[in-house]
């Protein structure tokens, strides 16, 4: 963010606003961390803040300070229209297209309100008049930390808001061992607990809060629908719509699944073919230099990071699933590279 970009942020925010903070579709960990660490500091400040999430998110993620206020748009879109229309800023965190955010991002577009981007995905969109982005920071917490820095100082930020970013840091970063997590990242956790996040404690309510189906689900993914193809160092799974029903699926149940089918030795390239009802979603993981992000983009209508990316089909679930293994000999060379 440049200095001259800083010192208007300030002035517009030296006096109370009405904000609201939108992020992506099918929230995570740093979606809502990051979104309820910002408006925990905003609320510190006498903002009238409203975070509206595009639809709903796990229930792991329900204990986080402030999200019995959070609007789902999709349940309350009647309430969530005027306070969108009314905003004098709007802050979209986690995301980089106003795609990503489905309906909602109809109602953004078209608000008056000054727009800001606080993110980490690669390819940012022009729709905002202020951005903090990084594709090096680990996650949209690691930049909300840096925005309050910029704004105040660490200071202000208390065991709410350290429990929130925490949270985010931790999510993305894969309990902080993917190729993202940098000294830096150690620093600001270190800060985050100096300022009151409990870190054990997050570990619990996100890690050890699964409910017996969630964990049939896994074992069933593990022994029954894992394809292995050697020959391009490729894992995947795939679930159809009756299978998560006869798991009692619900949100974030098969989250983070596809990281499993990475964790083979030999594997740089994971997949996860998820049967919805709006369309089959994909996740795309690697290790090494293969880019989901650009897999994602050129083929499945979607994006991300480098190691960690999604996107959508609107083929059936078998035809995505042949259309990705189709697609692997194309990349057989880059999948077959020293890692
Ligand atoms: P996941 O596989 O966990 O849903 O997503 C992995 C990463 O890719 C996240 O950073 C997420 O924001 C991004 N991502 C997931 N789905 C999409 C999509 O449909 N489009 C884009 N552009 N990014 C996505
Ligand atoms: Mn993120």
């Amino acid at each position: 963010m440049k200095q001259t970009d800083i010192k208007e942020v300030k002035q517009l925010l030296a006096t109370p606003k009405n904000i609201v903070i939108v992020t992506h579709w099918s929230p995570d960990g740093d979606a809502m961390g990051s979104s309820l660490g910002l408006y925990n500091y905003l609320i510190q400040q006498k903002h009238h803040v409203t975070v509206i999430t595009p639809n709903d998110y796990p229930a792991f993620l329900n204990w986080l300070p402030g999200n019995n206020k959070v609007l789902n748009y999709q349940l309350k879109t009647k309430i969530a229209k005027p306070i969108i229309a009314k905003a004098d800023i709007i802050f979209c965190l986690d995301f980089n297209s106003l795609k990503r955010i489905e309906v909602l991002g109809v109602e953004v577009g078209k608000a008056k309100a000054i727009k800001f981007i606080i993110d980490h995905h690669l390819q940012p969109e022009d729709f905002a008049k202020y951005m903090l982005h990084s594709t090096e920071a680990c996650s949209a917490c690691e930049l909300v930390f840096d925005f309050i820095n910029l704004m105040a100082d660490g200071k202000s930020i208390n065991k709410n808001i350290a429990n929130c970013l925490y949270t985010g840091m931790m999510t993305d970063t894969g309990s902080f061992r993917f190729p993202s997590t940098t000294a830096r990242t150690h620093k600001i956790v270190a800060a985050l607990i100096d300022a009151g996040a409990n870190n054990s404690e997050i570990h619990n309510r996100i890690y050890d809060d699964n409910t017996e189906s969630r964990l049939r689900l896994l074992g069933y993914c593990l022994s029954e629908k894992l394809t292995v193809l050697k020959e391009y160092n490729t894992a995947f799974f795939s679930l159809r719509a009756d299978e998560l029903k006869r798991f009692n699926y619900k949100k974030g149940d098969t989250e983070s699944v596809v990281n499993y089918a990475l964790s083979i030795e030999g594997i740089c390239f994971a997949a996860f073919f998820v049967e919805r009802d709006e369309a089959v979603k994909t996740s795309f993981r690697s290790k090494g230099t293969f880019d989901v992000n650009l897999f994602a983009r050129k083929n499945f209508n979607g994006g991300g990071h480098a190691h960690a990316a999604g996107g959508q089909s609107d083929l059936t679930l078998d035809e995505a699933v042949i259309k990705f293994v189709s697609l692997l000999p194309e990349y057989k060379k880059q999948l077959n590279k020293k890692q």
